[in-house]
């Protein structure tokens, strides 16, 4: 996936308790990593190799560790995170 098409991805996810962090990070930066959840039962098949889509994906600052914003789009659910 190219990065001009992961941007217009952020643009268009539903992201809610969207933040900025104390350095300045919101959800669209590039220091911000997603990290998907899963449930009980994803993780067991995460850990045998079976693509399962999170639950939601929470995107947290590399710098600080802040959250600055969770998403259940299903757009971004979908992707491998
Ligand atoms: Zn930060």
């Amino acid at each position: 996936m190219s990065e001009s098409h992961e941007e217009e991805l952020l643009k268009i996810v539903e992201v809610s308790e969207a933040k900025t962090c104390p350095c300045g990070n919101n959800h669209r930066s590039h220091y911000v990593s997603q990290i998907g959840e899963y449930t009980g039962w994803g993780w067991f098949w995460v850990l045998f190799g079976v693509t399962t889509e999170p639950v939601r994906v929470k995107f947290v600052c590399r710098k600080c560790q802040t959250i600055v914003g969770v998403s259940e789009d299903k757009r971004i659910l979908r992707r491998d995170v």
